[in-house]
């Protein structure tokens, strides 16, 4: 078979890049093993969600509801029906694309590909036979898998990774996770609300240690009233299974060591990339696919995008990076562009988002800056809602007033990126947004108030 592009992988580069493409006229083929969505839809993102919304509602159910007026009896968490609905939620959007594949003329090969030489790919399926592809042009797009920690490998049963935690046989009654990044962190917080008991080991100083460092010691201080240990600064030296469980011994600097004993071990420590059989086809020192500015790899028509070429490694970044990958083969003068301005987004309560510049890197690059924090509390809309925990922290350039960065924690801060996230990239300044109306009441408002802050004329704090 022949095509104009073939796409090894169907996760949120692979598939994106093959309607890309369709909508630029080309012949497409996009091999997959499994079903298409890769681990976004199917094992990561939306199923996450799914049960974080049961969990969610589960915690304010039986917490929060005598605080609204509501009185309620009874309420059980059904963790059979919880995964059962979180699975459903994965197909539901994973058979959609059936539809966008039929739609846009898109053939879909199912196994797993090779590249024995530059324009063929083989398809190896199921059942052993091979079915060999021609392109001038392949997009590489496999995706990054959980990374093991050598010393206690992953067993699936007392060890797990993100997968089996979304369908774990019950709720366990305890969990040790290791690695505060977005998958710890969500896990952590929707077992919580389960009522496992969860313990939470990270080897930096701080939980969610990317983010900004006033909002990772405000997610500390949140995960602590939940009840969630958290160990930070520590070593996790070894995890031995036990007929109960886990037990891992864990060391901290200056502290005494604990032996943690659970029921499951969540190692949630970062991902590798996927890299398919490919003759000669150049890596960087991590394993990543080595491309260059127009995602070309050192193989004459072979490009790669998303998870297996590394940087930022998240389902929106690889959409990106497949759609400027296919525009960069197939439009004429069209210089591809790499992902710069990201936002990043933890689900768990309170949420977590970014864009743009930390603090800390400012003052490291020596960039003279005003800071503009407000807090939820002082917002009306987040009091009627109940919550009220977190703050909006805006970073904008001394001299010039340009947004630079955000930082949110709180209620829906994952939906309020958006708006700073709009307003760096259209090189906005505190005057501008001090000039713009924000709907009364609305959690925004807040942008508005840190806006002024950062000139400390904020009106309601
Ligand atoms: P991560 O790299 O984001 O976080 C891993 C964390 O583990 C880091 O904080 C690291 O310091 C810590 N760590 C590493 N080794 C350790 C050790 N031996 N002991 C204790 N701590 C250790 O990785 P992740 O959370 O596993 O997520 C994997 C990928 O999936 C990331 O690229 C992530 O961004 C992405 N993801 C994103 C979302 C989201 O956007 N909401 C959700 C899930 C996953």
């Amino acid at each position: 078979m022949t095509a104009d592009l073939i796409i090894i992988g169907g996760g949120p580069a692979g598939y994106v890049g093959a309607i890309r493409a369709a909508q630029l006229g080309k012949k497409v083929v996009c091999v997959e093993k499994e079903r298409v969505g890769g681990t976004c839809l199917n094992w990561g993102c939306i199923p996450t969600k799914a049960l974080l919304e049961s969990a969610e509602m589960y915690r304010k159910m039986s917490q929060k509801a005598e605080s609204y007026g509501l009185k309620t009896q009874g309420v059980q968490a059904d963790w059979d029906a919880v995964v059962a609905r979180s699975r459903s939620v994965s197909d539901r959007l994973c058979s959609g694309f059936d539809f966008l594949f039929k739609k846009h003329g898109i053939e879909r090969v199912e196994g797993t590909a090779s590249i024995p030489s530059p324009g063929v790919v083989e398809v190896t399926a199921a059942d052993g036979s091979i079915n060999r592809l021609e392109a001038p042009k392949i997009l590489v797009a496999t995706g990054a898998r959980t990374r093991e920690i050598p010393t206690f490998p992953m067993d699936g049963n007392r060890i797990v990774g993100s997968k089996e935690a979304l369908t774990l046989p019950r709720i366990p009654e305890s969990m040790l996770v290791i690695g505060s990044g977005a998958i710890g962190s969500e896990f952590s917080y929707i077992y919580n609300c389960l009522g496992t008991k969860v313990t939470l080991v990270e080897a930096l100083p701080n939980i969610l240690p990317n983010e900004d460092d006033e909002v990772c010691k405000l997610m500390e201080r949140a995960f602590k009233k939940r009840g969630i240990t958290c160990l930070t600064g520590a070593k996790v030296e070894s995890v031995n299974t036990t007929d109960a469980g886990v037990e891992a011994h864990i060391t901290r600097p200056g502290k005494p060591d604990t032996t943690v004993n659970a029921e499951i071990c969540l190692v949630a420590v970062g991902v590798v990339p996927v890299v398919p059989e490919i003759q000669g086809l150049q890596l960087t020192e991590r394993g990543f696919v080595q491309v260059n500015e127009r995602y070309e790899t050192n193989l004459p028509g072979v490009y790669a995008a998303g998870d297996c070429i590394g940087g930022v490694m998240l389902a929106h970044a690889a959409s990106f990076e497949a759609t400027q990958a296919v525009e960069g083969m197939f439009l004429p003068n069209f210089t591809p562009k790499k992902p710069t301005l990201v936002p990043g987004c933890t689900y768990c309560h309170p949420q977590v988002a970014s864009v743009g510049k930390r603090e800390r890197e400012l003052k490291q690059a020596g960039i003279a800056y005003k800071v503009g924090k407000f807090p939820f509390q002082a917002i009306g809309r987040a009091v009627a809602a109940g919550e009220t925990e977190g703050f909006i922290k805006l970073l904008f350039g001394a001299e010039h007033g340009e947004l630079l960065g955000a930082h949110i924690v709180g209620e829906d801060a994952t939906e309020l990126i958006a708006t700073p996230q709009l307003a760096i990239s259209s090189e906005l300044t505190d005057e501008d947004l001090h000039a713009m109306i924000f709907a009364h009441p609305t959690l925004s408002e807040a942008i508005h108030e840190a806006t002024l802050a950062a000139d400390g004329v904020q009106i309601h704090a």
